[in-house]
């Protein structure tokens, strides 16, 4: 009696043993497939990122082009019309043409 009872006891231990490693392993996938699903994540946030700072830079490099247009613009605008208006800057070729802007654009009424 006392050795069936010491074999069951035997039996029922390696059961319990043999159910745990087969519960940490199911436990361990589970982790590994929650560690892809998270890379995965990471991976589609990443690329997601990747083409906003692609657009950004894009933009950015638009606005650059514009600001050197200004300049040029400015610049030439400068050169060909050096006679400024002193109310509103506009500028003129001739300082003749500043004095008959002042008279007609900004003459009192
Ligand atoms: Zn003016």
């Amino acid at each position: 009696m006392d050795a069936r009872l010491q074999e069951l006891r035997r039996k029922l231990d390696s059961l319990m043993q043999a159910n745990k490693e087969e519960g940490e392993a199911i436990v361990s996938a589970a982790r590994v497939t929650a560690l892809r699903e998270e890379l995965a994540s990471l991976q589609a946030k990443r690329a997601t990122l990747a083409a906003t700072l692609g657009r950004i830079t894009q933009v950015l490099k638009t606005a650059n082009e514009v600001v050197e247009e200004v300049e040029i613009l400015a610049e030439e605008e400068d050169t060909t019309k050096p006679h400024k208006c002193p109310k509103c800057g506009k500028g003129f070729t001739m300082k003749a043409s500043v004095v008959r802007h002042l008279r007609t654009v900004h003459a009192r009424k």
